[in-house]
């Protein structure tokens, strides 16, 4: 965000200075002395500043009264995991990499419909090295947010074996909902927190509930209602240097929320709700 009114205010001062020069270079070589129109460089010299002064203000105004702009605010959604290495398998046998993938689009869709123009899909193929190339990546691509979707499971003493078409496999029915993970560690906690706030309250209000197994599980500490953990070693949050948060939508391993977490409606319920935390975001001030 600051990075591009900052690159705009630098461009500004070139096309100044470059008007400014050629005006000279054009005056001396048609003959006229320049040390006579040395009043008249003052004024203009001056009127330019002022104009150039009165747009930093129009900016600096634009930041205090919360002014997003979409076609330069850089969203990376990171899709959890690869093809190779996909995350959990839901109730019925299908990979999570396949969720989020189909999540990421989705949330992709309703930003571009929003206006919001530089939005990147991070998909990775590979193991565990892919999660260095994540924060290399998004690093690159001068993320203002990073947001990496997941869908959840339970730990493994808490699963139950049953049968799905012919196939073993593992479901847990007793817990359900969506969970947010910031890492404190991160430079940009207090952003992180609080696009995850924002995020929390928009699923909240669209009738999600937050699900607390991660505390009751894994003693993860819960360190705001909105459904925010702390995860201060997930190295995707870690290591990012930009706000980040990742998002376990729903819990797959439960076969009732599975059945929901795949109907497009509930996926375009979810991306609203990410897509109106993503404008309180880009809309709050520095
Ligand atoms: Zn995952």
């Amino acid at each position: 965000m600051g990075n591009a009114r900052a690159r705009l205010s630098w461009t500004n001062n070139i096309a100044f200075r470059d008007t400014f020069f050629r005006a000279a270079v054009g005056i001396q070589k048609s003959g006229v002395n320049l040390l006579k129109l040395f009043p008249i460089f003052v004024v203009v010299g001056a009127t330019c500043f002022c104009e150039l002064a009165s747009e930093r203000n129009v900016e600096l105004m634009r930041d205090a009264s919360g002014h997003c702009d979409r076609e330069t605010f850089v969203i990376v959604l990171d899709v959890g995991h690869t093809p190779e290495a996909p995350g959990a398998i839901s109730a019925r046998g299908i990979p999570e990499y396949y969720f989020n993938l189909r999540l990421a689009e989705k949330i992709k869709g309703v930003l571009v419909a929003r206006g919001f123009r530089k939005i990147y899909r991070l998909i990775l193929h590979g193991g565990a090295e892919s999660l260095v190339l994540r924060s290399g990546e998004a690093k690159r691509l001068h993320a203002d947010l990073f947001l990496s979707i997941h869908h959840d499971s339970v730990q493994p003493q808490y699963l139950q074996e049953w049968t799905f078409r012919g196939k073993k496999l593992y479901f847990d029915s007793r817990q359900s909902g969506f969970s947010l993970f910031v890492s404190l560690a991160n430079p940009f906690a207090t952003k992180s927190l609080q696009f995850a706030r924002f995020l929390g309250s928009e699923l909240q209000n669209k009738g999600f509930r937050f699900s607390p197994h991660h505390a009751e599980q894994e003693a993860r500490t819960i360190i705001d209602a909105a459904g925010v953990y702390e995860y201060n070693d997930l190295y995707v949050l870690r290591t990012a240097s930009y706000p980040a948060v990742l998002l376990e939508a729903g819990v797959i391993v439960n076969p009732y929320e599975e059945l929901r977490l795949e109907t497009s409606e509930l996926q375009l319920k979810i991306s609203n709700a990410v897509a109106d935390a993503i404008q309180k975001f880009c809309e709050s001030p520095e």
